[in-house]
């Protein structure tokens, strides 16, 4: 580098740009290792219908366990992946492993559950989406009423009217289109407003404060996105619950279901497995039992 001040800044900021990039090619690199060796998981979480303590669906949530770094968390490669191409790919395993999943449980005549999958903007890029999943889905004669999609906007939606058309097909099949994460900046009321939609899940960050005794405004919030799904005949979904305190709020204000760590964390499959062979249902109603146990 050169001595005077000038060059030396321009070599430092060209330094974090290359090791960036290299950080970057790194991990589509390893992305990539990962798929071929097999190193992603899926984890399920519940989602529960609150009046009644039924689990009607579970989230299928990507795992990735590193051999050397351990336990990736989604939000740090899914944005790499949507970037490098990847993410197509991932999504193909992901539909094809919770359909597997969810194909091994109605042979084992649980009551039947939805499984709802995330898919970031990206995907309905894809060529044929909507051929492939008819085909996959009819295949293993899986009912399409019982696959939930969850629109996850990490990356934002270029083309808007393209999803729409998208959403159309899918939704004609008879497949439920959940809006991911509503209320944050990526996921607002133009989405509510354009795309054809059945669930939309409440981010949990307007969960967070209800009844925590903080001066807020998201129990104000709460109450009106649920009103606002209401009046719109969509189901809506509260994510992140993780009080009594939130669950008894928000099942007094109507929210039809709800999932967080108060149900129960994201599980692999076997533990969802021993929920419904067991017929399991949480307590959400019966606020004096769960005083007397706390
Ligand atoms: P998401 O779809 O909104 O999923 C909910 C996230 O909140 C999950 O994080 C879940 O573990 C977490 N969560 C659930 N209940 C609670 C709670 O009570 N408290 C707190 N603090 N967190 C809770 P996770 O599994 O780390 O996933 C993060 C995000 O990564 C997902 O957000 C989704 O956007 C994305 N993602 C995960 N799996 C996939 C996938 O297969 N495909 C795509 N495209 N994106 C995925
Ligand atoms: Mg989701
Ligand atoms: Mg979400
Ligand atoms: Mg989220």
């Amino acid at each position: 580098c050169a001595k005077d001040m000038g060059k030396d800044k321009y070599c430092f900021y060209s330094t974090e740009l290359q090791n960036k990039i290299i950080a970057y090619i790194q991990m589509v690199n390893q992305i990539r290792h990962g798929i071929d060796k097999e190193e992603f998981q899926l984890y399920y979480q519940p989602q529960i219908e609150l009046r009644t303590g039924k689990i009607t669906a579970v989230e299928a949530l990507i795992r990735w366990n590193h051999p050397e770094k351990g336990f990736v968390s989604p939000m740090e490669f899914i944005p790499i992946a949507e970037n490098s191409g990847q993410i197509q790919q991932i999504t193909e395993w992901v539909v094809k492993t919770a359909l597997t999943q969810k194909k091994e449980w109605d042979k084992k005549g649980y009551f039947p559950i939805k499984m709802s999958v995330n898919f970031s903007g990206k995907c309905f890029a894809a060529v044929n989406l909507v051929d492939k999943l008819r085909f996959l889905i009819s295949s293993m004669d899986i009912k399409y009423n019982e696959i939930q999609i969850e629109i996850t906007e990490t990356a934002f939606m270029s083309d808007l009217n393209f999803v729409i058309e998208i959403v159309n097909q899918l939704r004609d099949l008879g497949i439920k289109i959940a809006l991911d994460d509503f209320g944050t900046g990526y996921s607002s009321l133009t989405y509510l407003k354009r795309l054809p939609i059945d669930i939309l899940k409440m981010d949990r960050g307007f969960i967070k404060n209800i009844k925590n005794d903080l001066k807020n405004h998201d129990e104000i919030i709460a109450k009106t996105v649920i009103q606002l799904a209401k009046e719109l005949n969509i189901n809506v979904v509260a994510e992140g619950i993780e009080t009594s305190e939130q669950l008894i709020f928000l099942n007094e204000h109507g929210c039809n279901e709800g999932q967080g760590y108060y149900f129960s964390r994201p599980i692999p499959a076997e533990e969802i497995e021993s929920l419904l062979e067991n017929h399991h249902k949480y307590l959400t109603n019966n606020y004096k039992y769960d005083d007397a146990i706390e």
